[in-house]
C-alpha cells in the first residue's frame, strides 16, 4: 500500500518515512473517507492532505484561519515546484481576479482560502465547476464553540460546502482537540475516522514558577540563555511594551508583536524573529499561529493564560525541530483576577462565559497541582496513553519532602461545610484566618466554630492551600465568576480520615521576595521581644506571629 505516496514523500518532500499518524490518515483520505487528524504541533499535519492532493486529480481546497499561514504554505509548496495559490484580503482586486482565473483553469493543485471566501458567490461558482481532490480544514478546532479559537465563519460555511456535489472528501486537522471539540468536528463534518496520535511531545519540559519577581526571572533567564531563540508571551499589550522597553534597553536582541502595532511593524518584527536577527520575541497571544520557526528553544509565559488549550498551543511553539526545549509559566495569584476580568468584560453570551470560567478553572488547577505537569495537560486532553510521571517537568524534578497536611485539609473542608457550601475561595480563606473583614459579620460567619481555626497562617497561604485542594480534586468548584466551593466524595474521605493529604514542601525555589519577608519577620520578632521585655509581658500579648508575618508582607521591597 501507498507505494506511490511514499514515492511522493521522497521525491517531493525529501523525507524517508512517515511520521506517526500520517500514513493512516493518507490511506483513509485516498479511500475517500472523511478523516480528522489530531496530531501535536509540528507533527506534520500538512503532509496528510498534501500527499493525497498530489496523488489525486484535481485541486485541493484548504481552509485556513490566518493569512500568514496561507502564504507560508503556498511559498513552501511553490519552492518544491508544486503549483499552489491563495486568495485573501491581502491581494489586490486585480490579483484576486488573476488567481480566480487560474483556479478556474485548473492551474493549481492547492488553493488556500479563508472561510469567508465561501461567502463570495463568484468564488463558489468557480469551485463548483472544477474537479476537486479534497477539501481540508486546517486548524479545525476553530469550527467548534468548544475550541479556544472559535470562528463562526468556519462553522457557517459548512452547510454551503455540503451543497457542492464535487467535493469527494473532507479532511480536518488540529493539534488541540478536547473530547468535545473532536465530537463537534465529527458530527459537523461527518467524519468517518479520527486519527489521534496523542499530544505528548517528549522534547518539551514544562516548568511552573511561582512567587518570583517575574521581570528579574526573565532577565536572569535571558542572561543564562544568550544564544537561544525564544518567545515570551505577555498578558496584555501594555505588558508587552514595558517588557520590550526593559529588555531592549539592556541590549537583548528582542522584537515585539501585538495587535496595537501597524501591519508593517508586525511584519518587520516577525521577519526579524524568523531570521534570527532578533531571536527573542515579546508578544501577546496575537503572535504565533502559523509561525513555523523550528529552533525556538523556550516559550515563557509572563502570566497565566486563559485556558490549557491556548497554553499548550502557545507553549508548543517551542521545539518544533524535536530538540529539548523549555515551556515556562510564571504564575502569580493576581493573574486569576485578570483572566476573570477579561472573561467578564467580553461580549460572550452567559453560557459561553460559563464555559470559559470552567476552562479557566482547569488552568488555575494546573498552577496549583503538585503532580506531574505533563500528565496534567495530557489528562486534560483525555490523552490516556499509559504513563506515570514525565520525570522532566518542574514538579517531577523539584519535588522534595512531603508534608502531611491532612489535619489542615480537614479543617478547611469542615469550614467549607459549616459555611453552607455557599462561598468561594476568598471568603473561606478569610474565615479560616479569622479576618476582621466586615463582610464576615454581615454574612454571620464570625460565629462559626471554624472562624480563625487556621489563624496561624496568612490568607495567602490559606488561599494557596484551597487552590491546591481543588487542583487535587479534593474539593469542587461550581463554575462562575466567583466559583463556590463544594465538597465532593474525596472531601468526605479526607474528613473521615480515610485519605491522607500530602503536599510537597517548597516545590518553588525560595525567592528574593520571600527571603526578604523572612528577614523582616525575624527582625519584627526581635523588636517584639525587646518591647515585651521592657514592658514585662509575654510577647504574644503584643502581636501574634501570624500578625508579624502579615505585617512583613506589607513592606515594599
Ligand atoms: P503541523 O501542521 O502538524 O504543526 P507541519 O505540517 O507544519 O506540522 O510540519 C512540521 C514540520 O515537520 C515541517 O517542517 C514538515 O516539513 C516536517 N515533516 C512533516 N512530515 C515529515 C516526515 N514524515 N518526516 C520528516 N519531517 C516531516
Ligand atoms: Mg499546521
Ligand atoms: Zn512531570
Amino acid at each position: 500500500m501507498l507505494v506511490k505516496e511514499e514515492e511522493i514523500l521522497k521525491t517531493y518532500f525529501g523525507y524517508e518515512t512517515f511520521r506517526p499518524g500520517q500514513k493512516e490518515t493518507i490511506e483513509h483520505i485516498l479511500k475517500l473517507e472523511n478523516t480528522l487528524a489530531v496530531m501535536p504541533t509540528g507533527g506534520g499535519k500538512s503532509l496528510c492532505y498534501q500527499i493525497p492532493g498530489l496523488s489525486r486529480n484535481g485541486t485541493a481546497i484548504i481552509i485556513s484561519p490566518l493569512i500568514s499561514l496561507m502564504k507560508d504554505q503556498v511559498d513552501s509548496l511553490n519552492s518544491l515546484g508544486i503549483p499552489a495559490a491563495y486568495i485573501n484580503s491581502s491581494l489586490t482586486a486585480a490579483e484576486q481576479q488573476d488567481t480566480l482565473a487560474g483556479i478556474a483553469a485548473g492551474e493549481y493543485k492547492f488553493v488556500y482560502v479563508a472561510p469567508e471566501r465561501f461567502e463570495s458567490g463568484r468564488f463558489v461558482q468557480v469551485i463548483r465547476n472544477i474537479p476537486l481532490s479534497l477539501v481540508a480544514f486546517d486548524e479545525a478546532h476553530c469550527i467548534s464553540q468548544w475550541g479556544h479559537d472559535f470562528r463562526p465563519s468556519y462553522r457557517s460555511i459548512i452547510s454551503n460546502l455540503k451543497q457542492l456535489s464535487n467535493i469527494p472528501v473532507f479532511v480536518a486537522l488540529t493539534a488541540t482537540a478536547t473530547e468535545e471539540v473532536i465530537g463537534d468536528i465529527q458530527s459537523l463534518l461527518r467524519m468517518d475516522h479520527v486519527v489521534n496520535t496523542g499530544f505528548e511531545r517528549e522534547n518539551l519540559s514544562f516548568h511552573l514558577i511561582k512567587g518570583r519577581d517575574r521581570s528579574s526571572y526573565i532577565r536572569s533567564f535571558l542572561e543564562e540563555h544568550p544564544e537561544e531563540s525564544g518567545i515570551i508571551y505577555a498578558a496584555t499589550r501594555k505588558q508587552t511594551d514595558s517588557l520590550y522597553a526593559q529588555l531592549s534597553s539592556r541590549g537583548v536582541p528582542v522584537a515585539k508583536y501585538h495587535g496595537g502595532l501597524s501591519e508593517e511593524e508586525r511584519k518587520e518584527a516577525q521577519t526579524a524573529f524568523i531570521h534570527d536577527e532578533k531571536p527573542v520575541m515579546i508578544a501577546t497571544n496575537a503572535f504565533g499561529m502559523g509561525i513555523d520557526k523550528s529552533n525556538v528553544r523556550y516559550v515563557i509565559h509572563y502570566a497565566m493564560p486563559m485556558n490549557i488549550e491556548s497554553y499548550y498551543q502557545e507553549a508548543g511553539r517551542a521545539g518544533r525541530d524535536g530538540e529539548p526545549s523549555d515551556c515556562i509559566l510564571l504564575f502569580s495569584p493576581q493573574d486569576i483576577q485578570l483572566q476573570k476580568f477579561l472573561i467578564e468584560q467580553s461580549m460572550m453570551e452567559d453560557e459561553a462565559k460559563q464555559l470559559e470560567y470552567r476552562k479557566l478553572q482547569a488552568m488555575i488547577n494546573y498552577c496549583h497541582t503538585h503532580g506531574c505537569l505533563t500528565s496534567f495537560i495530557l489528562d486534560y486532553f483525555h490523552d490516556d496513553a499509559s504513563r506515570e510521571t514525565c520525570g522532566r517537568c518542574s514538579n517531577c524534578v523539584e519535588r522534595q519532602e512531603k508534608t502531611d497536611l491532612t489535619t489542615e485539609a480537614q479543617m478547611i473542608l469542615s469550614c467549607v461545610k459549616r459555611m453552607g457550601e455557599r462561598f468561594g475561595v476568598g471568603m473561606t480563606a478569610k474565615v479560616l484566618k479569622g479576618s476582621g473583614d466586615k463582610k464576615l459579620k454581615e454574612f454571620g460567619l464570625k460565629s462559626l466554630t471554624t472562624y480563625g481555626i487556621l489563624s496561624a497562617y496568612t490568607e495567602r497561604e490559606l488561599t494557596e492551600w484551597i487552590h491546591f485542594l481543588i487542583a487535587e480534586q479534593l474539593l469542587d468548584t461550581e463554575e462562575g465568576r466567583f466559583p463556590i466551593l463544594k465538597l465532593n466524595r474525596n472531601s468526605v474521605d479526607v474528613l473521615k480520615g480515610n485519605r491522607k493529604v500530602e503536599m510537597f514542601t517548597a516545590p518553588i525555589p525560595s525567592s528574593d521576595e520571600a527571603d526578604y519577608q523572612e528577614d523582616l519577620f525575624l527582625s519584627l520578632r526581635n523588636l517584639r521581644k525587646k518591647l515585651a521585655d521592657e514592658r514585662d509581658v509575654p510577647p504574644y500579648v503584643l502581636f501574634s506571629d501570624a500578625t508579624l508575618k502579615e505585617l512583613s508582607r506589607y513592606f515594599p521591597i
